[in-house]
């Protein structure tokens, strides 16, 4: 299915994330044909560029930044021809009378339909001031039956105020299922899977609850430290930057029922079912099962403040309160400079009862599927088998599934598969309002408990030396014997 025609107009064009995702995955779109038959691409921004130097900058960012190819040179001036720019003071609501007239100006060069999707790859405090001035304008609804759709990216808003006040602010100008909030997680490949994994098959459905499952693992590190992004991280920390996003909503494609029917509605009233049986955590709880720690030197990092108390590492567990999972611990590990770059989610099972064999492996690692996102997009499950030979001991192996064997070609990227839905207004994959708001309930009295504690109970790590965790997690680590055949 194409989209619809369309102008898609991108807010901070000139910014890095348009520079090195947006750009590429619209040019890689349009190589597959899968953009609208006819589009435009619109950037709007203050930096000083026209049509022309704006479609050359764009074209220098594709050849740069375009995921494990080379564009097509021909293909790729197609694509630029289709590409304008708007030069405005996007703070000031008046200069957006120019937007009006510059879409006007395209739809009459291109017959497009008054069909307008907005990006807003801008800094957070745009999503309100855009909005508005879009509204005043007369741009937030079409008077030609056309439609309206704005993106907006993470992050959502700072705490569950600010986030509620940034949604009723849109409300007011857009409906819910015309805001796209993004999630680039939820683009992977790998953790759609999930949804087709558990539900199209019936064998991991049927041990997918309580009786069967051990513990969840969700984990997700980085070997980089902030870099340049000091200034905003130090407002934000591993919590509100990796849980209360991204790894909350992976959490819920695991741990959601399955939807009455696949559409979006039906998958986001589940994720929003799961979000809102986390079981809320009291101050003995966050004391006992949430650990953060920094890594040393971040305090001397650009942007940083010099008595710096933002968590760059946070390990947590937590329960889920429902009939499928009561009791099951689910944890979530995350961090910067940590010894290796992963993003994966263990689903561990309980051990066998009894210990039979000479080197059965005796805890919850022995069988465990691991769902994996980085660094290749795979699905492993352990078990033990018998060794060959006399005798009969027990050797771990691992039975996977790799992507690339059976999709040897690049694998699109998240935003590819983003925009697209996007364009399509497919809600599927991006976050509701009310999903948000629960991972915010969630996620609010730990950073309140954090913030009275100040540096106190803060765990300090040497970069690149794995940070604490909890003992549970390395007892299983202990037993689990490391695999030696596939
Ligand atoms: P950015 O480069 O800092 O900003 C994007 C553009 O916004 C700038 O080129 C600038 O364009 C405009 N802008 C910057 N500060 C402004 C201000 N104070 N007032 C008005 N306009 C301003 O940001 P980005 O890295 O592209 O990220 C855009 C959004 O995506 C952010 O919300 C970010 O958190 C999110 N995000 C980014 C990434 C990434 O990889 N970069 C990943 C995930 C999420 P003009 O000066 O030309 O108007």
């Amino acid at each position: 299915e194409r989209p619809k025609n369309q102008i898609l107009a991108i807010f901070g064009a000139s910014g890095d994330l348009a520079k090195r995702k947006l750009m590429p995955s619209l040019y890689e779109l349009f190589s597959r044909g899968m953009m609208p038959e006819k589009f435009a691409v619109l950037g709007v921004s203050r930096t000083n560029f026209d049509d022309e130097s704006f479609r050359k900058y764009a074209g220098e960012n594709i050849r740069s930044f375009l995921k494990d190819k080379e564009p097509d040179s021909e293909i790729l001036d197609s694509f630029l021809s289709r590409v304008f720019y708007l030069c405005i003071d996007t703070l000031n609501e008046d200069s957006y009378f120019r937007l009006r007239e510059k879409f006007v100006e395209i739809r009459e060069k291109t017959e497009i339909p008054d069909n307008i999707l907005f990006d807003l790859a801008t800094p957070p405090d745009m999503y309100r001031i855009i909005p508005r001035a879009l509204k005043k304008a007369g741009l937030n609804k079409s008077k030609e039956g056309g439609f309206r759709r704005i993106i907006v990216e993470k992050p959502f808003g700072f705490d569950l105020e600010s986030s509620q006040d940034i949604n009723s602010e849109l409300l007011k100008i857009f409906e819910e299922n015309e805001i796209l909030r993004i999630d680039h997680y939820l683009g992977k490949e790998t953790v759609q899977n999930i949804l087709v994994l558990r539900f199209a098959n019936g064998i991991f459905e049927s041990l997918w609850n309580r009786n069967f499952i051990d513990s969840v693992e969700i984990r997700a590190s980085e070997t980089l430290g902030v870099e340049n992004r000091g200034g905003y991280y130090d407002g934000a920390g591993a919590l509100r930057d990796m849980v209360q996003s991204h790894l909350l909503q992976l959490m819920a494609f695991v741990a959601m029922e399955a939807p009455a029917t696949f559409d979006s509605e039906s998958i986001r009233d589940e994720i929003a079912k799961v979000l809102r049986s986390l079981k809320p955590l009291s101050d003995s709880d966050i004391k006992a099962d949430v650990i953060r720690a920094q890594y040393l030197g971040y305090a001397r990092e650009k942007g940083v403040s010099e008595n710096s108390s933002t968590e760059t590492y946070v390990a947590m567990k937590f329960f889920i309160e429902n009939w499928r999972w009561g009791g099951v611990p689910f944890y979530i590990i995350t961090g910067k400079a940590m010894p290796e770059k992963t993003s994966e989610i263990a689903i561990r099972f309980k051990a066998a009862p009894q210990k039979l064999f000479k080197g059965q492996c005796c805890g919850s690692s022995c069988n465990s599927l691991t769902i994996r996102i980085y660094p290749d997009e795979s699905i492993s499950l352990m078990f033990g088998l018998k060794v060959p030979g006399a005798g009969f001991e027990v050797r771990q192996v691992n039975m996977d599934f790799n992507y690339k064997s059976i999709s040897p070609k690049r694998l699109p990227d998240a935003y590819e598969r983003l925009l697209l839905d996007a364009m399509l207004g497919d809600n599927t994959l991006f976050a509701r309002n009310d999903s948000q708001s629960y991972s915010w309930k969630f996620v609010e009295p730990i950073l309140n408990f954090w913030r009275m504690e100040g540096r106190e109970n803060l765990h300090v790590y040497e970069k690149g030396v794995f940070p604490p965790v909890f003992k549970e997690l390395r007892d299983a680590d202990v037993c689990k014997i490391e695999p030696t055949e596939s």
